[in-house]
């Protein structure tokens, strides 16, 4: 399975996910459809699926024009979005899993974004591969989602399942936010070493107009504040009592950031 990275909107990732031997596609999160329409010819592929993560007009917005355009595609999201995502044919669970090609995504619900988030996981195939995690967003590069319509012990919970993967899984999200996460997490961490190699590294990507996601896994559970609420550096530096109230006071100072 290969993956492609398609730019959208001001800020938004569309993944085209290939499979060159059946020539067919699938889709996370299509913002638009142009790229996507034009990735599908430039590939020679059949979209088969559309897989949503979470209702947002940033992530369906295309599920229409594509079902349009490919009528037998399958659009997936999860079960508690029934009712705000164009074309939703499958409603799915934590650990449900969706087919693609010769490989299988697990399901994790991560709400805390909305309420109805699922994010999508691809194990590795064989032990010396990497998995692939598309999860939208509740975890960014260098951050984590707006609280919409969840409770920051919702979204802890969520980011757990995350957090537990392995440090080499890749992390597909949905937004090039890493540059100003970084500039967050740099503000409230800058002691930490990783942190301030990591920033460096992200501003001369960005500099060059490069692509920061995906990031990996490791890479987040050394960096990112928001998979490090029960770090005791910052717990003192938020001057929090407890793993919530750490996760709780890094987002309000990311709101006002
Ligand atoms: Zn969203
Ligand atoms: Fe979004």
């Amino acid at each position: 399975m290969q993956v492609h990275r398609l730019p959208a909107l001001s800020d938004n990732y569309i993944f085209l996910l290939h499979d060159p031997e059946q020539k067919i596609a699938a889709v996370v999160d299509p913002a638009e459809a142009t790229p996507v329409l034009r990735c599908l010819k430039e590939l020679g592929a059949t979209l088969v699926a559309i897989l949503n993560t979470h209702h947002h007009a940033d992530h369906v917005g295309a599920n229409t024009a594509l079902l349009q355009r490919f009528p037998s595609a399958v659009v997936y999201g999860g079960a508690e979005d029934r009712g705000r995502i164009p074309g939703q044919q499958v409603f799915l669970h934590e650990g449900d899993r969706v087919s693609f090609g010769d490989r299988t995504a697990e399901v994790l619900f991560v709400p805390g974004h909305t309420r109805a988030h699922i994010a999508y996981y691809f194990p590795p195939d064989h032990p010396d591969d990497v998995g692939d995690l598309f999860c939208g967003d509740t975890l960014f590069a260098g951050g984590c989602g707006r609280l919409f319509e969840g409770t920051p012990t919702q979204m802890v919970s969520s980011l757990s399942k995350l957090r537990a993967l392995p440090d080499t899984t890749r992390v597909w999200c949905a937004h090039e936010y890493t540059l100003k996460n970084l500039e967050f997490a740099l503000s409230v961490d800058g002691n930490n070493a990783d942190l301030q190699k990591r920033f460096a590294e992200v501003k001369a990507a960005r500099s060059r107009s490069e692509a920061t996601v995906p990031s990996l896994l490791g890479t987040e559970k050394r960096t990112n504040p928001f998979l490090r609420w029960d770090d005791l550096g910052l717990r003192s530096i938020v001057q929090a009592d407890n793993e919530i109230q750490t996760f709780t006071r890094l987002r309000g100072m990311k709101d006002r950031f």
